[in-house]
């Protein structure tokens, strides 16, 4: 069996719209031992938020790793659902230096070392495996030809901002296109991702894709790509219901 860890949370960064947290990044100090791979997720809980239905144990819940396995704290990015859960219990509770439960690595969404042409899609948190894998990419160095395409509703949700505008100045094989969906003074691309993807996306048999959002969002996406003539086993989607 996985071991238990309390980890301290070292920061915590809260992305508030229209004056409701919408997401959480949180950083927590890594566990001695603690081997994952980009892509990979790990089980949360809060060590006061126990579980109803069997009431000795905590409340778990899946998240996956913001961080790169090369860095030495562990971060996730976590959408705040006012579903009375964990999330919830987070953003009511949740303060630096408290601790929270980890359980992991789980999954097996990841990179595959052998792909050089790749292309991520994301909607939301969605962004969360994808961060993991360009930090560990570009911490390694790589001559991989990436592209990312990021949908988000606003700016204030618009998730990690600094660091992929910083990623698409500083690499030249790391192409960055973003579209907001509901936010009338965004002076780039309103609406979807789809219409970006017909006309910048990377397009080959030797592409991959990869594809993490809330279902509606990866279901249209995978549709349009399909339509585009991409073949299915070059599509990599992360599920997260
Ligand atoms: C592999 C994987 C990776 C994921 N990665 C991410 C990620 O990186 N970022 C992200 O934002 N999301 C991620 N998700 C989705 C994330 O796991 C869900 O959004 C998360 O489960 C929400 O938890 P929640 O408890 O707040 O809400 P819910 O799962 O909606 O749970 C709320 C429900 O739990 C029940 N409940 C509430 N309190 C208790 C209690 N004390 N005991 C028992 N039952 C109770 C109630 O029925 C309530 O309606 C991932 C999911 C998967 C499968």
């Amino acid at each position: 069996m996985l071991a238990e860890h309390k980890c301290k949370v070292l920061s915590i960064k809260n992305y508030i719209d229209n004056g409701k947290t919408i997401y959480k990044v949180i950083k927590l100090e890594k566990p001695e031992g603690f081997n994952y791979e980009a892509g990979q997720f790990a089980m949360l809980a809060h060590p006061e938020l126990k579980n109803k239905e069997a009431p000795e144990n905590p409340l778990w819940r899946p998240f996956s790793m913001a961080s790169s396995p090369l860095q030495d704290f562990l971060e996730f990015c976590i959408l705040i659902k006012p579903t009375g859960g964990l999330t919830q219990f987070l953003e009511e509770h949740l303060k630096e230096s408290d601790c929270l439960l980890v359980k992991g690595p789980f999954g097996t969404y990841r990179l595959d070392e052998a792909f050089n042409k790749v292309v991520f899609i994301a909607t939301g948190s969605g962004i969360t495996p994808f961060m993991s894998m360009l930090r560990t990419l570009f911490l390694k160095g790589t001559d991989k030809k990436l592209q990312l395409f990021y949908g988000f509703r606003n700016a204030n949700q618009f998730l990690y901002r600094e660091e992929l505008e910083g990623y698409a100045k500083q690499h030249s094989n790391f192409e960055f296109y973003c579209a907001a969906s509901d936010d009338p003074e965004w002076p780039g691309f309103k609406g979807y991702v789809n219409p970006l993807l017909s006309e910048h996306a990377m397009k080959g048999s030797d592409v991959h894709y990869y594809i993490c959002g809330s279902p509606v969002a990866r279901e249209s996406i995978t549709k349009h790509l399909l339509t585009l003539g991409v073949s299915e086993e070059n599509i990599h989607i992360e599920r997260w219901v």
